[in-house]
């Protein structure tokens, strides 16, 4: 028997972005508070939550005193510092839990960790120097891509190599910070897997999403994904692998590639995400339980709830100065306007998206 927490308890939240707003939002609608750290004192979960404090991430007496005055803690970002989660998991329970952390927030340590498991990923090498870069290229060949092996995001952190490429280059880009190089992988498709692990270890996935980026950042996801339905069983047993080897408990996204068209697609996993995750913004409107909702169900000891598609899906984000779209967006009927109420809209910045479902097909 899992100890569930009731109505009125406490989540912590490490992290005040639009993740954070958006667990906070849904925790409220279940009668349970929030309480969201974040360095910035402009942070959009500020706006939603019962509390916050303003604190470094490193700021051990203000980790104490939030971990002390809250019932549960997660986060909406997977580079909490090692120390930050054990401070924080000293007092209450910290979920997804410390193995789910230090697995994802290094990708060779996560590469290595799902080929593990049996599950394909594109082929890799751990690489700590130029020429060690040299090596693994002559062994993997080109186009490949120079990866950091920590705090990459939305593509930072990368670059490409193509034949012909000095690898001498390429190292110096990334500034010689320790990295990993990857095959260049065809994909014909980009899909995440976004589920849920509760405390009792119940799984339940959402449809997998198909995802298409622009400029290394999610553009539009969409529903279903096409792929043939074995395919998409064989991405969700793969994920649900995954959470299961992790001891997880709360919402998983796996970002994975599509290689090869219909009945011979197959997947490869590109990256885990220990969090509730962008691909699976349309949940809120497009699925029986959003999947902030589902999180703060799994934390809180509660059932998770039905995954159920509503419809046909299209997610779209509003990046800079696309949220000047607003009113238009409010003006179309079926569009659902999600605003993060950040001040400034700087291009590559998320500040908002739309999303819109289709019944009845
Ligand atoms: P990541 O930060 O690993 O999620 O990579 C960002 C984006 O770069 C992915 O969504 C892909 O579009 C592309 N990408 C990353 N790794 C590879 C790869 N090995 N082969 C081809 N494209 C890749």
């Amino acid at each position: 028997m899992v100890d569930r927490l009731a109505p009125g308890a406490t989540i912590g939240i490490l992290g005040g972005g639009q993740l954070g707003r958006m667990l906070a939002l849904a925790a409220a609608q279940l009668g349970v508070r929030s309480h969201v750290l974040c360095p910035d004192p402009h942070s959009p979960a500020f706006d939603v939550s019962a509390r916050h404090t303003v604190a470094d991430y490193e700021d051990e007496t203000a980790l104490r005193a939030f971990a002390e005055a809250v019932d549960v803690v997660t986060y909406e970002f997977e580079n909490v510092p090692a120390r930050t989660a054990e401070i924080v998991a000293a007092a209450h329970p910290l979920y997804p839990g410390a193995k789910a952390l230090a697995t994802t927030q290094d990708r060779f340590v996560e590469k290595s960790f799902v080929a593990g498991l049996d599950i394909p990923t594109a082929p890799f090498r751990v690489v700590g120097s130029a020429a060690e870069l040299a090596e693994a290229l002559a062994e993997l060949g080109s186009p490949a891509i120079l990866k950091t092996r920590r705090f990459g995001y939305d593509g930072k952190g990368q670059v490409r190599i193509g034949p012909g490429d000095s690898p001498e280059e390429a190292w110096a880009q990334l500034g010689g910070a320790p990295a990993i190089l990857e095959g260049f992988v065809g994909f014909s498709q980009e899909i995440s897997i976004v589920g849920a692990r509760g405390r009792d270890g119940a799984f339940a996935a959402y449809d997998p999403c198909w995802n298409e980026h622009r400029g290394g950042i999610l553009d539009v996801t969409r529903l279903p994904s096409g792929l043939p339905a074995a395919t998409e069983q064989i991405a969700i047993a793969a994920a649900r692998r995954i959470a299961e080897a992790l001891d997880y408990v709360g919402v998983i996204a796996v970002e994975m590639f599509v290689v090869g068209e219909g009945e011979g697609a197959s997947i490869l996993v590109n990256e885990i995400a220990p969090r509730v995750h962008n691909s699976g913004h349309w949940t809120v409107e497009g699925a029986e339980t959003s999947q902030f909702e589902q999180h703060v169900r799994a934390i809180c000891g509660w059932p998770l709830g039905s995954t159920l598609r509503r419809g046909r899906i299209e997610m779209r984000n509003l990046i800079g100065t696309d949220i000047e779209a607003w009113p238009e967006i409010l003006a179309t009927p079926g569009a659902h306007l999600h605003h993060y109420g950040k001040a400034k809209a700087r291009a590559g910045r998320k500040m908002g998206h739309v999303t819109r479902v289709f019944t009845g097909s």
